[in-house]
């Protein structure tokens, strides 16, 4: 016996497996939280030419419901810099925001069902701790405000992702809906079939794939790129103000030096190559491997189907 879902979520899955089986789906889901650095941007690109390459589809996603960390002016000007690049995404693209109501009808069935329990445990007591080691999972605790906090609520994480995540937190104390709750949810409804991102979230994927687990369907295929460093090894990130395309703008470089710049990093042209990134898609068509030779493969999602024992309700 497995999760119980009401109708219209089971029309939610459904949609997003009617939307795989008609080909690649790719996506490109970025935060937010300030300029896109050129490591997110070289990321974006491998994301966008296997989804061109497969003859797919490309969306774009924009991960803002963590609001704290949203800066004003970001999603206006990561849309600009991905046309700039010539990195079209197709339809309308998705806020994370705007579906949150979605992500929280999902909770709300997994929480009644028993697969959800509170958790009181304060940053203070969790800090070190790498995977939580299930403080609250029997405490049977209530739900309301405890000295004017309410519980974060944590999914009851079975092997095998169990001893790599632990119980991940699916709604935070804050009422902000949890990461992987919302990604894993987007990546079904969507009808996400491959997810390329950077190496630094190959981490992720358990938690991901134990709630995708706990909805009884089968994760996407992920694929995990190389992560682009500065001078001195450091891998390029907002916090240490990794620099995004306006000083290259400023300076007078054009997207085709920029794209260039990019493939070159990873071999796929000469250095000093300066093409757009159609021309790119072009030469990567007789040369697919190169592509593919890029893209770690995060174990198969075929696995998945056969662990089809759920989490037992409490
Ligand atoms: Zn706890």
């Amino acid at each position: 016996m497995g999760i119980d879902l009401p109708d219209h979520l089971l029309h939610v899955l459904q949609g997003g497996l009617n939307l795989r089986q008609e080909g690649y789906r790719g996506r490109f889901a970025p935060t937010p939280s300030g300029p896109l650095h050129l490591g997110n941007l070289r990321t974006a690109l491998l994301s966008w030419l296997r989804a061109r390459l497969e003859n797919g589809q490309w969306l774009l996603r924009i991960d803002d419901l963590d609001t704290l960390r949203i800066r004003p002016g970001s999603i206006e000007s990561l849309l600009q810099d991905l046309r700039w690049l010539g990195l079209s995404w197709d339809g309308p693209f998705f806020l994370q925001s705007s579906r949150r109501g979605l992500y929280s009808s999902f909770l709300s069935v997994m929480r009644r069902q028993g697969y959800l329990y509170p958790c009181r445990c304060s940053r203070r007591q969790l800090d070190g701790v790498r995977i939580y080691p299930g403080t609250c999972r029997f405490l049977n605790q209530d739900w309301g405000l405890r000295d004017a906090r309410l519980p974060a609520w944590r999914l009851r994480v079975v092997e095998p992702f169990s001893t790599s995540v632990g119980d991940v937190i699916l709604r935070r104390a804050d009422g902000v809906i949890g990461y992987h709750m919302a990604t894993a949810m987007d990546e079904l409804a969507l009808g996400i079939t491959e997810v390329v991102r950077g190496q630094d979230l190959a981490s992720v994927c358990a938690a991901q794939r134990a709630v995708i687990t706990c909805v009884g369907m089968a994760s996407p295929h992920y694929g995990h790129v190389p992560l682009l460093c500065d001078s001195s090894g450091r891998k390029l990130s907002k916090r240490n103000h990794a620099s995004g395309l306006d000083p290259l703008r400023d300076q007078g470089e054009a997207s085709e030096q920029v794209v260039g710049t990019l493939a070159a990093s990873l071999g796929l042209v000469p250095p000093g190559s300066s093409l757009s990134a159609l021309e790119l898609l072009e030469e990567l068509r007789m040369r697919q491997d190169l592509l593919t030779s890029l893209i770690a493969d995060a174990d198969s999602s075929g696995k998945l189907r056969d662990l089809s024992q759920k989490i037992p309700p409490k």
